[in-house]
């Protein structure tokens, strides 16, 4: 086992990875900006190295320097958290090139995988079902048309290289399909360096389903069910729960068995995450995360496992702690994002806390860096905490979320924490019954945007 990681990450993710090293007696390493000097994450771990100055690339993303705090501070493995450089397919390599350990998969199944093409291409020969659409990238406007035609409008051109929601254009109808072309393809081009685009069908009322595989790198692999994420504002998440509302026992055994065997197959190596839209009873794949994702926690409330320190065992070489049939689902678990932004636009509100307080209890869980006094820096995203409860059943799920909003205090800036109690108000929230476009509709009718 490692003496000593280094977590290549900041905020509440980086103190998830500490607090699970901690307990497997692994020392850790944080890195920060110069703006992150006073972050609880490097309060937290027993070492801190400063990488640079605030924006991203020159930090948090400067390979040299993450790589010279590993050299400098002896740590034998990096963890990536989310975000940042965890999808990072070269980083993965030049990390293993300097005989460090890269806590997750390896850089070909992270390659294959950030490519949304020849992920599909790949998930479609492992027997996972697809959306309909074309078959790989649609190079010009006059294909894309005859693809509209085949299929039927409404269909969504997406930027093969696209992520975090960008790259995405629905068109309606043939008078649409130019500008949605276009502009996934300009969006794909400025963000991510990559024109390329495929078109899907548009399924209309879907949820988003995920379920998450773990693999030991040998070929073993399980499922730990699925993730209802379907409350989304612009392709966002900001409710996460488990197990899904509209899953079946049987539902959920078949797609996770689909899901661990394609991973097995390939040898796959930590956690991942295998995204579906579902529809009348369909699973449609539209994309692997390969990594840990922001809404694992509430996959660990219903199994009772730390998927963390199993990521840690499987990197250093270890079995993984439990097999399919150790993992039963034991209640109900709901994370809710709580982002430092005004509503009802959702802009960012940087700034310093005047008073913060985490709620607690049975069956609450509070995953975030903040502190009384702690100055939130405009430079990252807003995510401030992530609150996660777990009850026996969804009603006490629910009860308990609506306890522990109550509970919680964060003053001095603005928060998302209004939206979630007026949406605890909502009967659809109440009986699991809402879509993709839920959130959406109801922002636009309850909140001025
Ligand atoms: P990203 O990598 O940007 O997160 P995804 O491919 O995971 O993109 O899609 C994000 C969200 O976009 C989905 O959760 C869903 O809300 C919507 N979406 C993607 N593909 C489709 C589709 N074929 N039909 C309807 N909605 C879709």
């Amino acid at each position: 086992m490692f003496d000593k990681i280094l977590i290549a990450n900041r905020g509440e993710i980086a103190l998830r990875v500490i607090r699970a090293a901690r307990e497997m007696g692994i020392k850790t390493v944080a890195v920060h900006s110069t703006a992150d000097s006073d972050a609880m994450h490097v309060r937290m771990a027993d070492e801190s190295v400063c990488i640079g100055p605030p924006p991203s690339p020159q930090s948090y993303l400067s390979v040299p320097a993450i790589i010279s705090a590993c050299e400098i501070t002896g740590a034998q493995a990096i963890h990536p958290g989310y975000g940042f450089l965890s999808e990072n397919a070269e980083f993965v390599q030049i990390v293993e090139d300097h005989g460090i350990t890269f806590i997750g998969p390896t850089a070909e199944h992270i390659r294959v995988m950030g490519d949304k093409i020849t992920a599909k291409d790949t998930m479609k020969a492992l027997g996972v079902p697809c959306v309909p659409g074309s078959d790989g990238g649609v190079p010009d406007l006059e294909t894309a048309k005859k693809i509209g035609e085949e299929f039927g409008y409404p269909v969504i051109i997406k930027a093969t290289a696209g992520g975090g929601g960008r790259g995405m254009k629905v068109a309606m109808s043939a008078d649409e399909m130019e500008s949605a072309f276009m502009t996934a393809r300009a969006e794909g081009k400025a963000a991510f360096g990559n024109d390329e685009v495929y078109i899907e069908k548009y399924l209309t009322t879907p949820r988003h389903i995920e379920i998450q595989v773990f693999g030991d790198g040998k070929g073993k692999a399980v499922h730990l069910g699925e993730r209802d994420c379907s409350l989304q504002r612009r392709h966002q998440k900001v409710f996460e729960e488990a197990p899904g509302p509209s899953i079946t026992p049987e539902e959920r055994a078949k797609i996770g068995k689909v899901c661990a065997d394609a991973v097995a197959k390939i040898n796959y190596i930590g956690a991942g995450t295998i995204e579906f839209l579902y529809e009348n009873g369909e699973f449609y794949f539209i994309e692997m995360n390969t990594r840990l994702q922001v809404e694992h926690p509430v996959t660990e409330g219903i199994f009772g496992v730390d998927l963390v320190r199993e990521q840690i065992l499987v990197a250093a070489g270890e079995p993984m702690s439990f097999g399919q049939d150790d993992l039963v689902i034991n209640g109900h678990a709901i994370e809710v994002r709580i982002n430092a932004e005004k509503l009802p636009n959702f802009s960012p509100c940087p700034g310093r806390i005047s008073a913060f307080h985490a709620p607690g209890g049975l069956g609450v869980r509070m995953d975030s860096a903040l502190y009384d006094g702690y100055s939130i820096p405009p430079y990252y995203d807003s995510l401030i905490a992530k609150l996660i409860v777990h009850g026996r059943d969804r009603a006490e799920a629910l009860a308990r979320l609506d306890r522990a909003l109550g509970e919680l205090i964060v003053d001095g800036i603005d928060t998302t924490v209004p939206l979630f109690h007026a949406l605890l108000q909502e009967p659809d929230i109440h009986n699991g019954d809402y879509n993709i476009h839920w959130l959406e509709h109801w922002l636009a009718a309850n909140m001025a945007q």
